[in-house]
């Protein structure tokens, strides 16, 4: 039975295999890791963003909170006024001044108290909100001003610059966060730019429902990169020992020696059993049939014989699919071509005896003679005299079924085994191959001569049709053909052949005046 063994290009096929399954888990590993990082990084920019929009909404409820509680002293004169203007100061959280306008003129300060100075109001975003990089008392130092509309005038509460860096910088981390009012926004190094910040690869953004700002940041591809890199060393070591675990699995698998059975099961899959015909001679020396005998045609060992695989095949029970196949084979090659053969040709194939105890070998005989409706030929089933066949329902229904067919039925090796006379009637025999050993013992001493004789006189007496099996010389023939026996076959007449040279060595074989050109 041939085993696997690894010629250098399977091996390189087996470690190819390893690699690939240890790159793709790889691959995996790194894709598992590079989406858990885009989920992770998003998921926090955004509770980032939130929580930040949280605090800048804080800050200005403050400014609005001030705001409120000086608006009725609008229009009111500023001596009066900016006591309470300085109170929130004071007490307000986060509130730097507080002023007070008319028109388009600032006229009381929390600073100064009495003031005059022009204010722009359309540079207020949405009339609401400017952020501006300084003013006249601090000029480097950023604010926002929140405005608030009354009575013929407005209440401008500025909030420090500082505040908004402050939040802006512990918000940031490794992805800046951006605060834009308008045309003019402030990132987390604090100072004030006109415009937008640049934003590259994702961005993000939450604008507040209360103020008219709006928050932003953004997550550059090498942000992830470094974000991957830096935090997911332990699972990318996690993932090479998966995968080369996983290659190294793989090579062992591709490896492992595959049982006979396995073996041949994928033989029979790739149609690797095939028949080899030898010619069966009757008493003219013309070709009468051929018995059909099973070669395996393995990919890298060559052609193996059936003694090396046949009791495996038995064992395992695949001789059955293994002998339907090869009938299948032999059918679909000369069914088309049986009006050239000679009329009465027959076709032997070998069965074991477990293959009696299957009823399915009814239908593969069908099966073959039903091809072979329109010129019939014999099909003869040759059963092996060293396995005695179990007489069981099964077979007692099969051998019936066979007979109506008009299967004929050989037994095998006649001589090697112990068949008896009832054993013979019990199936129904219509043929005795008598077995090569005895064959080969003619014209050797006198007792092997004599036991021979004794075989040959055995067979004749059961009445049966007799085939010598292993005539190599002239003298076997001459000996054999002396004593009646019907079929010679042998290397004498021809080994076993392929069918095309089966086919092609055949015109040779049959009389001279018969029509025969099936090659
Ligand atoms: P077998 O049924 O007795 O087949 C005859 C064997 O003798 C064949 O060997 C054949 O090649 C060989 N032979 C034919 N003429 C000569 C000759 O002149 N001299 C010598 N020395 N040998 C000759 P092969 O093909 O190797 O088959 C061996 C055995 O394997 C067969 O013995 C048969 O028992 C078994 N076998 C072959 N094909 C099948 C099959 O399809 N099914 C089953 N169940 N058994 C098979
Ligand atoms: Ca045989
Ligand atoms: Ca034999």
């Amino acid at each position: 039975m041939p085993f696997r063994r690894f010629k250098p290009r399977q091996q390189l096929r087996r470690g190819a295999l390893a690699s690939l399954v240890f790159v793709l888990i790889l691959l995996l590993g790194a894709a598992i890791i590079g989406w858990q990082t885009v989920r992770e990084m998003r998921s926090d920019i955004h509770a980032r963003l939130s929580h930040a929009r949280d605090m800048f909404d804080r800050t200005l409820d403050n400014a609005h909170q001030a705001a409120m509680a000086v608006k009725p002293l609008l229009g009111q004169p500023c001596a009066d006024a900016k006591q309470m203007l300085r109170r929130q100061v004071a007490t307000v959280p986060d509130v730097r001044s507080v002023n007070l306008t008319l028109g388009k003129r600032i006229y009381c300060t929390s600073l100064y108290g009495e003031y005059d100075q022009d204010y722009d109001p359309s540079g207020y975003v949405q009339g609401q909100l400017d952020l501006l990089p300084g003013n006249p008392v601090t000029p480097d130092r950023a604010l926002i001003v929140y405005r608030s509309l009354g009575e013929g005038g407005s209440v401008l509460v500025s909030v420090d610059g500082y505040y908004l860096h402050n939040t802006l910088r512990l918000m940031s981390r490794e992805t800046p966060m951006a605060f834009q009012v308008g045309q003019r926004w402030m990132g987390s190094l604090g100072g004030v730019q006109d415009g937008a910040p640049r934003l590259e690869g994702d961005r993000f953004g939450i604008i507040s429902q209360r103020y008219a700002y709006h928050l932003s940041s953004h997550i550059t591809p090498r942000q992830y990169w470094l974000r991957a890199w830096n935090y997911s060393n332990g699972s990318m070591a996690l993932y090479t020992l998966l995968a080369l675990l996983a290659g190294g699995v793989t090579f062992w698998i591709t490896g492992r020696p595959v049982s006979p059975e396995q073996e041949l099961a994928r033989a029979l899959s790739k149609g690797e059993f095939i028949p080899y015909l030898q010619p069966v001679m009757d008493g003219e020396g013309h070709c009468a049939g051929c018995e059909v005998l099973m070669r395996w045609q393995h990919p890298q060992q060559g052609m193996i014989p059936p003694d090396r695989f046949i009791p495996m095949a038995e064992a395992s029970g695949l001789i059955i699919p293994m002998t339907g196949e090869l009938m299948r084979q032999v059918r679909q090659r000369f069914a088309p071509k049986a009006h050239l053969l000679p009329a009465g040709f027959h076709f032997g194939f070998n069965i074991c005896a477990r293959h009696c105890q299957d009823l399915s070998l009814v239908d593969d005989c069908r099966a073959f003679l039903e091809a072979f409706k329109d010129n019939p030929v014999k099909l003869v089933l040759e059963l092996t005299e060293r396995e005695l066949i179990e007489v069981t329902a099964v077979t007692d229904r099969l051998f019936a079924e066979l007979h109506d067919l008009g299967v004929f039925i050989a037994i095998d090796d006649f001589g090697t085994g112990h068949s008896s006379l009832t054993y013979l009637q019990k199936f129904q025999v219509d043929f005795l191959k008598i077995d090569q050993s005895f064959v080969a013992m003619i014209g050797s001493d006198a007792l092997s001569c004599h036991i021979v004789d004794n075989v040959i006189d055995l067979a004749t007496r059961l009445g049966l049709m007799i085939v010598a099996e292993g005539v190599e010389n002239r003298l076997q023939a001459d000996y054999l053909k002396a004593r009646s026996v019907d079929y010679l076959q042998g290397y004498l007449f021809s080994r076993p052949l392929p069918m095309g040279e089966f086919e092609q060595t055949l015109p040779s074989l049959l009389p001279a005046q018969t029509p025969v050109r099936i090659a």
